[in-house]
């Protein structure tokens, strides 16, 4: 079985070429990132715009880096939602007439699912595995239990912990994308100079918190603004790394008690697997992994750039939901807002 996927929810327009044993033979992703910069974020309308002209050249090289031709294919898996809605049609539109074209499957697919079953294509995890999705726009913790069975055991009320790390570099006069550059800087600094709170720790539950640390990371600059005429290199050495502490303790005490509720369904092979572009800060993923050293849980972490987006996920998850049957005409409508937990059933085509 080999599946072409193709992803456009956000800002990478992508296309790939999946087999059905995890190869993934061809795997094309073409940033936005310089048209949207003289913006400061990305503009849905430009987005779309570029998806719409990059992705048949996508779908084109994707194939000829697989050495395939579109006769050579099972199927047709595309990201019909979340996202922003111009380009998820701009997707669906291109692979409906692919589909169209050659008569092809074509199996609609729901983004974040796409991540979620990414430790399956790389690591071959078995259902049921908890995951940890930590990127730029999520952060929640899903419980997989099949391809088309998740249940969220909780995310963030407010920012996505890679917002806190682009936003605190902004504060801080640090280059973008935000999570490297704090990274390095906190590497130097003294992870306690800065008294920083652990938002939410005081609650039951696994929900998460972020926007606050922003606000103290603001405060505590001013302060130190107000106070020394400036920012000594020291300061915001120990601001970066009191900063990252507070994101990677957040995270390492709301994945302890989202693996309680995962070991209590008694899973035979327990697994975590953790992604999304901040998964990449060692720091984070230092607490992750011990933790799942001490409860005897396999640790799992796709190679970044399965991690980000890309179409290879989509694929996949294209190909698992074909064999399952579980496709239907249904998710091919393009969705802004598609929530994949089963106790938030999607409303078709209602943009809620
Ligand atoms: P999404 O795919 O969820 O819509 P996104 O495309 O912004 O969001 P990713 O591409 O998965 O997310 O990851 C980018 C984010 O990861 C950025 O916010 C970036 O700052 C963060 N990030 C990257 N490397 C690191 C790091 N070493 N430490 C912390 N954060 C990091
Ligand atoms: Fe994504």
């Amino acid at each position: 079985l080999t599946f072409l996927g193709l992803e456009s929810s956000c800002d990478d327009t992508a296309a790939a070429v999946v087999r059905a044993d995890g190869t993934v033979l061809a795997s094309v992703v073409a940033g936005q990132t310089a048209l949207h910069a003289p913006f400061g974020g990305v503009v849905p309308e430009i987005a779309a715009r570029a998806h719409a002209e990059k992705l048949d050249t996508c779908v084109e090289e994707a194939l000829a880096e697989a050495g395939l031709r579109l006769s050579d294919l099972d199927g047709i898996a595309v990201t019909s939602g979340p996202g922003l809605i111009g380009g998820v049609m701009s997707g669906v539109m291109c692979a409906r007439g692919l589909a169209a074209g050659t008569g092809l499957p074509l199996v609609g697919v729901n983004h974040l699912a796409g991540h979620a079953l990414t430790p399956r294509l790389t690591d071959g995890l078995a259902f049921p595995y908890l995951m940890l999705l930590v990127s730029g726009g999520h952060c929640q913790f899903l419980l997989v239990r099949g391809p088309d069975s998740f249940s969220r055991l909780g995310g963030t009320i407010d920012d996505a912990p890679g917002e806190a790390f682009d936003k605190a570099a902004k504060l801080l006069g640090l280059p973008q994308p935000g999570g490297p550059s704090v990274e390095a800087e906190a590497a130097k600094g003294n992870p306690k100079a800065f008294r920083f709170p652990r938002p939410l720790l005081d609650r039951p539950g696994c929900d998460l918190s972020f926007s606050g640390l922003k606000t103290a990371l603001l405060r505590a600059r001013d302060t130190e603004i107000a106070g020394h005429g400036g920012l000594y290199r020291q300061t915001r050495a120990d601001l970066c790394a009191g900063f990252q502490q507070a994101i990677a303790d957040v995270l390492a005490e709301k994945t302890r008690r989202a693996l309680a509720v995962y070991l209590d369904t008694a899973p035979e092979q327990p697994a975590l697997a953790v992604a999304g572009g901040v998964a990449a800060n060692t720091a984070i993923r230092t607490a992750l992994e011990r933790l799942c050293a001490a409860q005897g849980v396999r640790f799992t972490a796709p190679p970044l750039r399965l991690c980000t987006d890309n179409a290879a996920m989509i694929a996949w998850a294209g190909i698992e939901r074909f064999r399952l049957g579980i496709a239907t005409e249904a998710d091919l409508i393009a969705r802004p807002r598609w929530p994949l937990d089963a106790t938030a059933p999607a409303m078709l085509g209602s943009g809620k």
